[in-house]
């Protein structure tokens, strides 16, 4: 069978983890929304290294299914990077992340298709509310956004994760940017475009657990910032100056002090106090310049952002096996 690649109208990208249980209700539900749309479509769904029977289960879709395609990767790379090798390989006019496990409900892709059509190139979509998440969850998560969107040069929209539209003009522009550290919220905001959002409720989890913990979370809030801010880097040189601003007054104040009334003991725990606190300050600020040098020396490694083991379904490849 050959079809023109081109045509494609709507990709869809499903970055999947061990997600073996879920497929068959997230095709059924893809299927069901994506045959009413009267487009034609792709579904790629990207294996990031599973260790269950994802892959194996896919490849027995795409032997069923033309639409469905697979891009094995060669271990797992993390949502983000799977996310970017689907992005690299859909061939749609318009292209849409949905995450595996249903949390993103597939009947939304209609009314994000529906902005789209009135000449949208971003619809993002954007939870209603956070129910159904635990106390810490929310706050943590507030904070973050609240911090984010005061220290980061463009604005990215709070509460939305990867479910979204993009125009091919956005992914094409998001394909040139050749970053490691990839904060796809902070790099889909960067593009700019025209952009808009409709709002949806978030279900929980079907199958499965989330691969987020709060230190992979922590450590994404800080590719977020580091890859959105100079702010932190910055902060050090205003505080220093206020330090030696205050160190010097109060050097003025003990010079005079002494001439005055002569010396007397020294202050033993004033003394201690202010090297602790310079102290630790200097600690934090070289921690600072370690989280960017580090991720310096991440993106001069030049590294392939992800490795391809197989991919299945791709007409234009050499190496793809037809099946
Ligand atoms: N995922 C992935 N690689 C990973 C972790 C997750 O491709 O290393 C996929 C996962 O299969 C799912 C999506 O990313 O389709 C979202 O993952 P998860 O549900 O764990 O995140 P949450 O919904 O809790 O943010
Ligand atoms: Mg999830």
């Amino acid at each position: 069978m050959s079809f023109n690649l081109n045509q494609v109208e709507i990709s869809i990208i499903v970055p999947c983890y061990n997600e073996a249980e879920g497929l068959d209700l997230l095709f059924q539900r893809l299927f069901t929304v994506l045959n009413n749309l009267n487009l034609s479509y792709e579904i790629v769904c990207v294996d990031d290294g599973s260790r269950d029977r994802t892959l194996e289960r896919l490849i027995d879709y795409h032997r069923r299914y033309r639409s469905i395609k697979v891009i094995s990767l060669s271990r797992n790379f993390g949502k983000d990077i799977a996310l970017t090798a689907g992005l690299e390989n859909a061939q749609g006019q318009a292209v849409i992340p949905i995450d595996a496990d249903l949390q993103d409900p597939p009947e939304l892709i209609e009314q994000l298709i529906e902005k789209w059509r009135q000449g949208y190139d971003v619809v993002y979509g954007k939870r209603r509310s956070r129910q159904g998440e635990s106390l810490v969850k929310k706050t943590t998560a507030n904070a973050f956004y609240r911090l984010i969107s005061r220290i980061s040069s463009v604005p990215i929209p709070r509460d939305t994760g990867d479910f979204r539209l993009l125009d091919r003009r956005v992914v094409d522009a998001i394909k040139t940017m050749p970053e490691r550290t990839r904060f796809m919220k902070g790099l889909f905001a960067w593009v700019g475009f025209k952009q808009t959002y409709v709002l949806y409720d978030r279900p929980n989890r079907l199958q499965g657990t989330t691969k987020w913990n709060y230190w992979k979370l922590w450590n994404f809030a800080l590719d977020g910032i580091t890859s959105f801010s100079l702010v932190p880097l910055k902060v050090w040189s205003y505080l220093g100056l206020f330090l030696s601003l205050l160190a010097f007054t109060y050097g003025s104040f003990l010079i005079i002090r002494t001439i005055i009334l002569g010396i007397d003991v020294p202050g033993y725990a004033s003394l201690m106090v202010t090297i602790l606190f310079i102290g630790g300050v200097q600690l934090i600020t070289l921690g600072i310049l370690g989280e960017y040098l580090g991720r310096i020396y991440e993106e001069t490694k030049q590294r392939p952002l992800y490795l391809i083991r197989e991919r299945y379904g791709f007409h234009d490849d050499l190496h793809s096996r037809e099946l």
